[in-house]
């Protein structure tokens, strides 16, 4: 049994994970100020004697008075509604000193620490599919930079406490992914396509729908996450967790809408500026390293949250 702080715990990964660890018999510390994940999504482990929720918004620094063994950091809002606009200056702040904030508490109690990066790191890529190599094509005054250049410097923070500091590090580089415990409201593209159509509203495409997104579901992600706090290789990263099946967002409005054939007709909306016009990973070196690679495709996975989305928003 490891004691485990899981930062951003309410939100869709961290609910995903936090329900993962305590399945395996671990003592889990869920923090989270709540801004864009629920403490519904918690909600049947509030009563579990090895849970326990702590409200707090990691740009404060905090102490733990437990031992830690380790603290996955995952906190921040992810959905480019939800990070950028007026909240642009917290999400640069929840990365920077979020991630300073805990990487000073690994230290103190000598915990090992997994960030949450993303392929947002390599922007817009030239480079295709993305090798962890790559070094990026960013806009850093564009409208996502305030994610993209956090999420970047939070990585190099984590580089930098490890060569300085000796804090045991691991760096994984999520790309986009969907399941269980995504807010239905959260404007993200998988999200939007099935609650959409579920409730018999047209299905909104922004620009053409031929950017390109590789999609995972959320149980390929934990795996590969667990894997990677997990190796004793003293492997830190960074390391591209996704699925490389890559498909165009019209093609992702079209399979949606053959599940769901309530649903409304494609329209098309203004492209957000600086969105991606492709993103795919490659997987060698999570294949390699934790011989981890994704197992469930696209139409599997969608069941699967169709299921949940029609339970979730009643329909
Ligand atoms: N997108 C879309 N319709 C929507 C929401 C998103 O066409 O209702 C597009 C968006 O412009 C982007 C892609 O889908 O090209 C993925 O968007 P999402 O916000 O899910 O993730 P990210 O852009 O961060 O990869």
């Amino acid at each position: 049994m490891k004691n485990i702080l899981v930062t951003g715990g309410t939100g869709f990964i961290g609910a995903n994970l936090c329900h993962r660890l305590i399945n395996e018999g671990h003592r889990v510390i869920c923090l989270d100020n709540n801004y864009t994940g629920s403490i519904a999504n918690v909600e049947d482990l509030l009563p579990h004697p090895n849970f326990s929720f702590v409200e707090h918004d990691v740009i404060e620094p905090w102490d733990c008075e437990e031992p830690l063994d380790y603290i996955y950091n995952l906190a921040c809002p992810a959905s480019p509604p939800f990070y950028q606009g007026n909240r642009s200056i917290f999400t640069t702040k929840t990365c920077v000193l979020g991630a300073l904030n805990m990487l000073e508490l690994a230290k103190r109690k000598g915990a090992r620490i997994l960030q949450s990066s993303t392929s947002e790191v390599y922007g817009d890529p030239i480079e295709h599919p993305q090798p962890e190599s790559y070094r990026g094509n960013v806009n850093p005054i564009g409208i996502r930079a305030c994610y993209d250049e956090g999420k970047r410097c939070a990585e190099s923070l984590f580089f930098d406490y490890n060569r300085h500091e000796g804090v045991d590090i691991r760096v994984i580089r999520i790309f986009n992914t969907y399941g269980p415990y995504m807010n239905p409201e959260d404007g993200r593209v998988v999200s939007n396509f099935i609650c959409q159509a579920l409730r018999g509203e047209d299905i909104t495409i922004y620009g053409e729908g031929q950017q390109t997104r590789s999609f995972q579901y959320i149980d390929d992600l934990i795996e590969g996450m667990v894997r990677m706090m997990e190796n004793e290789d003293g492997f830190i990263g960074p390391v591209n967790i996704g699925n490389p099946g890559e498909f165009t967002i019209r093609q992702l409005a079209e399979k949606v809408l053959e599940k769901i054939p309530t649903g409304g007709k494609l329209v098309f909306r203004p492209l957000p500026s600086d969105d991606p016009t492709q993103r795919k990973p490659d997987i060698s070196v999570a294949k390699e390293k934790l011989g981890w690679a994704p197992t469930i495709a696209l139409n599997e996975g969608l069941d699967k949250t169709i299921a949940y989305f029609r339970k979730a928003i009643g329909k």
